[in-house]
């Protein structure tokens, strides 16, 4: 798959069509008020484009995990209401328990160019996430173009995001493509020196993530507790700190890969060791060689914020995946906010994925100096280790 190549929604003519548009509104609720609305907010970019270009728009989502069943707790009026405000105009919500019932086809046959109109849950659907033909149909019927735009949920073949797109002219909307252009453009055509930082707490996690950046990248930055099964494999000590012991050979490959390669492979040098796994343990710097039995890694050391900070210093393009320690907590943050300054001064290409490491770098107020956040955990993770993510196969090819 070329995601580079797909086409988006500027590449069709909208005009007086049906769109049924896939947007990811799996927001937090709670006592049924939304608590964050970030990512309605970044959905609105595509929503007015359409809007403005005299489509009738058809929006549909999954929320949190009914499985399969109508549960009043996981409807999208909430949504409905929010995006009625955002978009100075009724967004009027399809009140079936089905999603696509006769309340969905009455307001889609009523839609006038320009206006908005909300599906129910798709997830209220068992066959949804069993990329059902039935409710792909079902859902394409409504439509004459689908556009998707739920990057989190590119990495799933669900009928709203991969199976619809089988029985209509389907293409991405702008989150998706800025997805494509950053991490794609990132993988595929790099500004280089290449830098990726790798970190987080398991190395099993991201084991596919390694093994294809090695591929790619001039330089590969471990932090973060996986990186105590890799100073396993080089024989030290590394009392308490996490590690993942069916991990260490495959950890060791990984370095002998990219030494093969001629990429330069980082780990920690240095750490601050904590007594307990708790956020005011006792604490002290040791080296890697040196961590004492009872004392476990919980953040990089100094000595290695500095050997990172200057690898990523003449960086042409980072990727970051994985905080460099337990960054939730002040005592074990200062690597990972060494790491985010350095990003953002280098004036590299910046992508960063991962749920924790986007929390950690907005927390830490670095996130308007980086080039793209990535709005989807699981999907930014799948897309850096190579796979090809089935919501974004579905799309049609730029002629
Ligand atoms: P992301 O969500 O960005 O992909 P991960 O989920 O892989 O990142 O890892 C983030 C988690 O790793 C955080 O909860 C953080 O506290 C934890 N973590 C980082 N370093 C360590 C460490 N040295 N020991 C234990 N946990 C760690
Ligand atoms: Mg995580």
């Amino acid at each position: 798959m070329d995601a580079l190549n797909k086409k988006t929604i500027e590449d069709i003519d909208v005009k007086g069509k049906r769109v049924l548009a896939r947007c990811d509104f799996n927001v937090p609720l709670k006592d049924g008020e939304i608590t964050n609305d970030k990512r309605i907010v970044a959905a609105l970019p595509t929503i007015k484009y359409l809007m403005e270009n005299g489509a009738k728009v058809i929006l549909c989502s999954h929320l949190g995990r009914p499985k399969g069943e109508y549960k009043p707790e996981f409807s999208l009026a909430p949504v409905a209401k929010k995006l009625s405000e955002y978009l100075g105009t009724e967004v009027k919500l399809a009140e079936d328990e089905n999603v696509v019932g006769d309340n969905a086809k009455a307001i889609a046959d009523e839609l006038k160019d320009g206006e908005v109109m909300l599906l129910e849950n798709v997830r209220y659907r068992k066959e949804e996430t069993k990329n059902e033909e039935n409710f792909s149909k079902e859902l394409a019927s409504l439509a004459d173009i689908f556009v998707n735009d739920a990057f989190g949920t590119a990495h799933r073949a669900h009928c709203s995001t991969t199976g619809v797109a089988s029985y209509l002219p389907a293409v991405c909307g702008y989150l998706i493509q800025k997805e494509i252009k950053f991490m794609g453009g990132a993988l595929a055509e790099p500004k280089r020196p290449l830098v990726a930082i790798l970190g987080g707490a398991k190395v099993s996690d991201k084991i596919g993530v390694i093994a294809n950046l090695i591929e790619k990248c001039d330089t590969i930055i471990i932090g973060g507790g996986m990186a105590y099964t890799f100073m396993k494999f080089l024989g030290h000590s590394i009392g308490d700190s996490l590690l993942e012991a069916d991990w260490v050979e495959k950890a060791g490959e990984m370095m002998k890969s990219a030494e093969e390669k001629g990429v330069k492979f980082l780990i920690p040098v240095d750490n601050k060791v904590g007594k307990e796994y708790d956020e005011n343990t006792e604490f002290m710097v040791v080296n890697s060689d040196e961590i004492p039995d009872g004392w476990m890694g919980l953040d990089i050391g100094p000595k290695t914020e500095e050997m990172f900070a200057d690898a990523i210093k003449g960086a042409g393009t980072v990727i970051w995946n994985g905080p460099m320690g337990v960054s939730e907590w002040d005592n074990f943050a200062s690597g990972t906010i060494t790491v985010a300054k350095a990003v953002a001064e280098s004036g590299a290409i910046s992508v960063i994925g991962g749920g924790d490491s986007v929390a950690a770098v907005t927390k830490l107020g670095f996130a308007d100096k980086m080039s793209h956040i990535s709005t989807g955990g699981g999907a930014s993770l799948e897309f850096l280790e190579g796979k090809d993510l089935p919501g974004i196969c579905a799309l049609a090819d730029k002629d």
